[in-house]
């Protein structure tokens, strides 16, 4: 069984119907490692779905979480907005009303490419609405209760006038350097690092600490389920307060936990938007399908780390999607988005083409076609995925996937001659790839070269490097008479 679907059915026997929590601070690029939350909670989603129950997915914005320091890729200046809430900070690059919505619109559009249909709250229009007031207001009366289970959960000493609340400064609009000194039913009041003291309202005069937000939001929303990433799972973490919190003070059942670990970039560690190890989401799903990004994710337990390759390791995903598309597949199936036709064009044939046909879906179509493909059959489907072959070349294949097919006179030993001469007469338009490939070796042999000569022969002539796609179907791919006309043009 597919672990959305044990999740599904476990989740079913609490309620048919599901609410799942999804929440990511947009203080930098929302990246790839962020995405594992959003796809962990929509695969939960459509598995409930298909279970028979209801399932609808929130997103809540956490943009009133402080800037915690200046990041790399911030800026100067921006040393001067630590501690303000990121809805309260100008948009780095000019082009948004904020700092958050410069991360979160690129990140929302994604969402909808990827077939994420979320309902979007923003936790500054939450507080300001005065959705919390009534958490708020819970929370700082039963302050030293809350705090007493702080202390067992984590072991972590809290200071008497320690408050659950963080007052947003009306002099320097930070958020984190300030103390709350007391309260009553319409005001809390402050004091603040810069100097100054004053009063704030219950509704977006500050958020509630982190682990209370988090609490009081599970019983605004009614949240039942909410992937959460292993920091908060761990041991005394703020799902283990969490947890008592909501049974002891909330007076609401905790939402079922999934959750999920890191995705690491290969050979670079967990991605990070802070220490700029990311992939933005944004530009990936420009250069990968949606359905293949979602299966990068889905194809593995939540409780498993993703070591992630965006170069030969995607291609081995992509060749396993495309094995298993057409059996059925599971995690296959809680990837695809919408109803997208797929071919049985490999995109690694797609990526040779592709480039021999300079990117041109005409071109790269009537080349499929020399390959044995029924152009009604495929042509929706290529169009779609030749886009992505260009993207991802440009950004993440290796090198040796890059080729450009040369002109002109190509210096060759004797050996090699005599081996190019002969496989050119005895190659025929009516070869499949395989016997264009296989005749590589009889030639080689009745020549007497090595056959590793006499493929690198073939590919300094074709492309000037000593390697390329698989001869066969490159050279079908190509054009049989072509490839003769170029053999002969080049010695
Ligand atoms: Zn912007
Ligand atoms: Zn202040």
């Amino acid at each position: 069984m597919h672990w959305a679907d044990v999740i599904a059915s476990e989740l079913i026997e609490i309620s048919s119907s599901h609410r799942i929590a999804t929440g990511i601070s947009p203080s930098g690029h929302i990246h790839l490692g962020n995405l594992r939350e959003m796809v962990t909670a929509d695969a939960v989603r459509r598995a409930l779905i298909d279970a028979g129950g209801k399932a609808e997915m929130i997103y809540i914005a956490d943009d009133l979480d402080p800037l915690r320091r200046r990041y790399p890729f911030l800026p100067e200046k921006y040393s001067e907005y630590v501690g303000m809430p990121l809805c309260n900070i100008p948009d780095p690059s000019g082009c948004h009303e904020s700092y958050s919505e410069h991360f979160l619109q690129p990140f929302l559009e994604s969402l909808e490419i990827l077939g994420i249909p979320v309902e979007v709250r923003r936790a500054s229009e939450m507080y300001r609405q005065g959705l919390y007031e009534p958490a708020i207001k819970l929370s700082l009366r039963e302050k030293d209760k809350i705090a007493q289970i702080i202390r067992e959960v984590t072991g972590r000493e809290l200071e008497d006038d320690w408050y659950p609340f963080m007052p947003l400064c009306e002099k320097c609009g930070r958020i984190n350097t300030t103390t709350v000194t007391g309260f009553d039913d319409h005001w809390i009041y402050y004091s603040c690092k810069c100097g100054n003291a004053g009063r704030v309202s219950y509704r977006g005069g500050g958020k509630l600490s982190w682990r209370l937000d988090w609490v009081a939001r599970w019983r605004i929303l009614q949240i039942t389920c909410e992937p959460f990433g292993k920091d908060h799972a761990a041991a005394g973490g703020s799902y283990d307060t969490g947890k008592r919190l909501a049974r002891e003070v909330f007076d609401y059942p905790p939402p079922y936990p999934v959750p999920y670990e890191w995705i690491h970039l290969k050979g670079k560690g967990a991605m990070k938007s802070s220490k700029g190890i990311v992939i933005p989401v944004r530009e990936f799903i420009e250069a990968i399908p949606p359905e293949i990004v979602r299966y990068i994710i889905i194809r593995v337990k939540p409780e498993k780390h993703i070591d992630f390759d965006p170069g030969f390791g995607l291609l081995e995903i992509i060749d396993e999607f495309e094995e298993k598309i057409f059996e059925r597949d599971r995690s296959v199936q809680l990837s695809l988005v919408k109803e997208v036709k797929y071919s049985e064009v490999p995109f690694r044939h797609l990526i040779v083409v592709g480039q021999i046909a300079n990117w041109d879906t005409e071109r790269t179509l009537e080349i499929l076609e020399r390959n044995g493909y029924k152009r009604n059959e495929i042509a929706e489907d290529v169009e779609r995925r030749l886009k992505y072959c260009k993207v991802w070349l440009e950004k993440y294949a290796p090198e040796t996937l890059k080729f450009k097919i040369i002109s002109g006179k190509v210096e060759l030993g004797d050996e090699e001659k005599k081996f190019v001469e002969r496989y050119s007469e005895k190659l025929n338009d009516n070869m499949s790839a395989e016997e264009i490939h296989t005749l590589v070796y009889e030639v080689a042999k009745e020549v007497g070269i090595d056959a590793n000569k006499a493929f690198k022969a073939i590919y300094r002539i074709l492309v000037g490097k000593e390697q390329g796609p698989r001869v066969g179907y490159f050279i079908k791919s190509l054009g049989v008479d072509w490839v003769k006309k170029r053999f002969h043009e080049a010695y």
